[in-house]
């Protein structure tokens, strides 16, 4: 997945603060961000969605860092969205299979 940006930001071809990391996923800071807190949560390894993931270590990665981040931010009680923009009519944009976490604010239906 020689040209794919989350695979370079996971792997640490590009310098990026993780909020989160462990073997599976990392997280970090959405380059436009949507919500006063919104962070992607990123899987290690190349999946192109969540559909086509079927590892359940990688999966529970990613309910581990999203109970992390809750933790970090303060969000447990005032809560947050969690959006996994499956293909072209979802407009995912970056094909590989990554978590929003939104956060911050009334978020209504806002929808990414
Ligand atoms: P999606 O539309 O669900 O595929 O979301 C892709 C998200 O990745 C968008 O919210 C973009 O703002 C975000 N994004 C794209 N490139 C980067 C980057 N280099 N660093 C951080 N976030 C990015
Ligand atoms: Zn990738």
């Amino acid at each position: 997945m020689g040209d794919c940006i989350f695979c370079k930001i996971a792997q640490g071809e590009i310098p990026t603060e993780f909020l989160y990391e462990d073997d599976n996923v990392v997280a970090f800071k959405d380059l436009y961000p949507q919500a006063p807190i919104h962070v992607l949560i990123v899987p290690k390894a190349h999946y192109q969605n969540f559909a086509q993931c079927d590892d359940s270590d990688v999966l529970l990665s990613m309910n581990k860092a999203v109970c992390a981040l809750a933790k970090k931010f303060d969000l447990e009680d005032k809560g947050y969205r969690l959006i996994m923009n499956t293909g072209e009519d979802a407009g995912q944009t970056v094909m590989h299979l990554h978590m929003h976490l939104l956060a911050g604010k009334n978020l209504g239906e806002q929808l990414i």
